[in-house]
């Protein structure tokens, strides 16, 4: 397996727009999404804006296919 690629995604802050990176909390949690995964494989994580101090929560989930309802 690779070890070289960074594993971390960015958001921006949705009040000032400040963009930030987050981590996988473990190795299995791949993918970072602004709301709880259905399957319940979520794990949730808060990060707090260091421009405007808004507390954003990240949830992690081990790599399901998604299916967001209502979003096409
Ligand atoms: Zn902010
Ligand atoms: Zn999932």
């Amino acid at each position: 397996m690779p070890k070289t690629n960074d594993r971390s995604q960015t958001f921006s802050c949705m009040k000032c727009g400040e963009p930030y990176k987050v981590y996988p909390p473990q190795t299995g949690y791949e993918i970072a999404m602004l709301e709880p995964c259905t399957e319940g494989c979520n794990k949730s994580m808060n990060v707090i804006c260091k421009n405007c101090s808004n507390e954003i929560k990240i949830y992690w989930c081990s790599g399901h296919i998604h299916v967001v309802s209502g979003s096409f």
